[in-house]
């Protein structure tokens, strides 16, 4: 098997990217692509396909070392089907299946999951969640998607459905969702949520130093230009920052009294900034007082951008039960 090669593909929104791994865990090779290259499925199946063969022969090894092919895919997907069912941010139909042409063209197993699981199945793996028994991995980022970890398997809802962790509601007064509903976790914490409010404070002229960032011009203003102004001391933007921290804070109340996880792990570009949003987090979690879980971590994340591909690998390797931990 240690001669054998996975390749973890992490498909977004924007890129595309593909990486040869090692059973244990040790990447290769890698490629990538942006998603937008390939606008129909098709083109899209393709696509994927040669980032599998660029990734594998960027680790110097060919197609006959494969052994199988995991994808984490910005949801949401059907684990069980092989289907991606994002029309919204991905050039493909609605129910794309895009497992059976991968298996069929390399004769190997090819997993589906949903983005936000795979990630929280590599940092469960190989990241700051391993050796714990329930892990709730966090990615923050343009949206807030979570996964749970149970026992180094993916925890999923009935008929497969992936909890979606970042729609619980904090406050519902809050701001209204794309989901429908007001003032979800990701509607208010988000980086798309912390730069749609830094785009208000520019535009209605409460926070000069926003304005002169995103260079006069409000529609510019990022996630990352408030945390940029809030660390130069600019009152709005640490406002807008104190509001996303207590939605936090907020929901990670909630997730400690519905799961009893011994980690929760905190990843994705806003999470960069984990120092300003610690603080808050861990006065929380200690006043968590009927959920008292010994030795509880709270921690970054430590894969960064691998942390998708590798749990994708990962996956591929338990549902080929080709794990030394299989069970
Ligand atoms: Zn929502």
């Amino acid at each position: 098997l240690s001669h054998r090669l996975l390749v973890g593909i992490d498909i977004g929104g924007t890129k595309m990217a593909a990486t040869a791994i090692t059973p244990n865990g040790r990447i290769l090779g890698r490629a990538q692509a942006p998603t937008a290259a390939h606008p129909t499925y098709a083109s899209f199946v393709e696509g994927l396909a040669q980032l599998v063969e660029q990734a594998l022969a960027a680790s110097g090894y060919g197609d006959g070392r494969l052994a199988g092919i995991g994808i984490g895919c910005t949801g949401p997907v059907d684990p069980a089907r092989g289907t991606v069912h994002n029309p919204y941010t991905l050039p493909l139909p609605d129910g794309s299946d895009i497992v059976t042409p991968l298996c069929q063209r390399f004769g190997v197993p090819v997993a589906l999951e949903n983005d936000a699981d795979a990630a929280a199945l590599g940092e469960c793996w190989l990241g700051a969640g391993a050796g714990r028994q329930l892990v709730v991995c966090i990615t923050v980022g343009t949206g807030i998607g979570a996964g749970i970890v149970r026992h180094g398997r993916i925890v999923r809802g009935a008929a497969g459905v992936h909890p979606e962790i970042g729609h619980q509601i904090v406050d519902p007064a809050g701001p209204e969702c794309y989901c429908g509903a007001r003032g979800c976790w990701e509607a208010l914490a988000s980086g798309t949520a912390v730069g749609k409010a830094g785009q208000a404070a520019a535009a209605g002229g409460t926070s000069p130093a926003l304005l002169a960032l995103a260079g006069g011009r409000p529609e510019a203003v990022t996630g990352e230009l408030v945390f940029e102004a809030a660390r130069a001391g600019d009152e709005a933007a640490e406002r807008i920052l104190a509001r996303a921290i207590e939605a936090s804070a907020t929901a990670l109340f909630n997730l400690v009294h519905f799961l009893g996880p011994d980690a929760i792990i905190l990843g994705g570009g806003v999470m960069r900034h984990y120092d300003l949003f610690e603080p808050a987090l861990r006065e929380v979690l200690g006043r968590c007082i009927l959920m008292p879980v010994p030795g509880m971590l709270l921690a970054p994340a430590r894969l960064g951008a691998d942390a998708g591909v590798l749990g994708a690998a990962r996956a591929v390797a338990q549902a080929s039960g080709s794990t030394e931990d299989s069970s």
